[in-house]
């Protein structure tokens, strides 16, 4: 039970979820609307889903994995995604200083494999008109597998670099969103895991594990990979995605971010040390579930991938291992959707919502504030 003294119990729209696409969504609605009360509940100390459990890859695609949307989604669908994750990395460019996130920009690469020197030279000739074209950006895509040599790259037949990707530090990344969202007016409670909501008359109630309750125009679940469980029949799925990091490594013999296989595997330098996830693609159905948990055969994947192909000649530890969960719409693309009156779930990432949620959160307010 909430006292009188406490207004924010009662709010114009209550978002579930303070990971990065909670967060900015909050921060657009806010925006447009200032007189509203937007209230976001997250149910952990530290949201504790993706957002501060990926990579931190500020990226817009790699040539592969541009190559199998534009299979998956359609060339016009790819490039739309493709402008979003674009304009939200300069958004977060615009908003937050490079140092209080650690925004860095060594480059970011491709490493390639099973294709003639033809046809990938040809893909980028392909992917790198589509850019121009649709977005304005010259030579995004370059074949730079030269360098391979000296970063001991011998793993790979090809090496291409993409111009405009960088890293970030996550954790950083989303306290100084949650700051930027209470700075524009958002209320955060953290600790306040939803189990219960009803419609009553014109609002929503929301009701907490621990018998805190909200009663709201509207509520946005912006959970990710809690959406399946939460709200039926919305054909988003869980996935989960694991990481492994190094030990500081002496003379690592390149920095960036690096993506291999569609995108399946990635790897990045933070602190002298490599952070290296994914092969989910090897273990899909097992990884397709929100169980915040390691397997071993996939971290064994993870490891023999590090030491066969990327870091063969030096000694390191493993030192951390952890999980976190994404969510993949039917079509790769993001989602926004209003189940009842009132009641909205949104999902964008599908794997890549650093870049993503910036903008996407936009369309989102736009939805909710008309
Ligand atoms: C291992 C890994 C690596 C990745 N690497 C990258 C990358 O390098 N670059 C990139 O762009 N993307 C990457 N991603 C994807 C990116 O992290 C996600 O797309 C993005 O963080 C999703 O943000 P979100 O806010 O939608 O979801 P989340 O960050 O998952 O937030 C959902 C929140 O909802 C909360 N929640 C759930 N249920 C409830 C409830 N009942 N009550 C209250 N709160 C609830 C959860 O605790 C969670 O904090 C990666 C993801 C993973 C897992």
């Amino acid at each position: 039970m909430h006292s009188y003294w406490d207004k924010s119990s009662s709010a114009q729209l209550v978002i579930i979820g303070a990971g990065v696409l909670g967060l900015w969504s909050a921060i657009e609605v806010k925006r447009r609307k200032p007189s509203w009360n937007v209230v976001v509940l997250e149910r952990y100390p530290i949201p504790r889903g993706a957002s501060t459990r990926n990579a931190g890859f500020a990226c817009f695609g790699s040539p592969t994995e541009l190559w199998s949307d534009m299979h998956v989604m359609g060339e016009e669908k790819m490039i739309a995604t493709v402008e979003m994750r674009y304009k939200g990395i300069l958004k977060i460019k615009e908003f937050f200083e490079n140092a209080d996130i650690d925004l860095q920009w060594d480059g970011g690469y491709e490493c390639i494999n099973d294709i003639e020197q033809i046809e990938l030279d040809k893909r980028i000739e392909v992917l790198n008109e589509l850019l121009k074209k649709g977005l304005g950006l010259s030579g995004v895509y370059s074949n730079v597998s030269s360098r391979k040599a000296s970063m001991h790259l011998h793993a790979f037949d090809y090496l291409v670099s993409i111009s405009g990707e960088g890293s970030l530090h996550s954790g950083k990344y989303v306290q100084s969103l949650a700051q930027l969202a209470k700075e524009v007016g958002v209320s955060i409670f953290y600790g306040a895991h939803v189990e219960k909501w009803n419609r009553h008359t014109h609002s929503w109630k929301i009701h907490t594990n621990n018998g805190f309750e909200w009663e709201s125009d509207q509520v946005l679940f912006a959970t990710n990979g809690w959406l399946s469980e939460q709200i039926k029949g919305t054909e988003i799925l869980p996935a989960r995605g694991q990481i492994i990091l190094t030990s500081p490594i002496e003379r690592l013999p390149w920095k960036g971010t690096f993506h291999a296989e569609e995108g399946f595997y990635y790897w990045r330098n933070i602190d002298n040390r490599i952070l290296l996830g994914g092969a989910r693609n090897l273990y899909k159905q097992q990884e397709e579930t929100n169980e915040l948990s390691i397997s071993q055969n996939l971290q064994e994947t993870l490891e023999d991938f590090l030491k066969t192909k990327i870091i063969p000649d030096h000694q390191f530890d493993i030192d951390q291992r952890w999980s976190g969960i994404m969510a993949f719409s039917p079509n790769k693309t993001p989602v926004i959707a209003q189940k009842e009156e009132g009641l909205w779930y949104t999902m964008a990432c599908n794997g890549m919502g650093v870049a993503l949620t910036p903008i996407w959160a936009e369309l989102v307010a736009e939805k909710i504030t008309n």
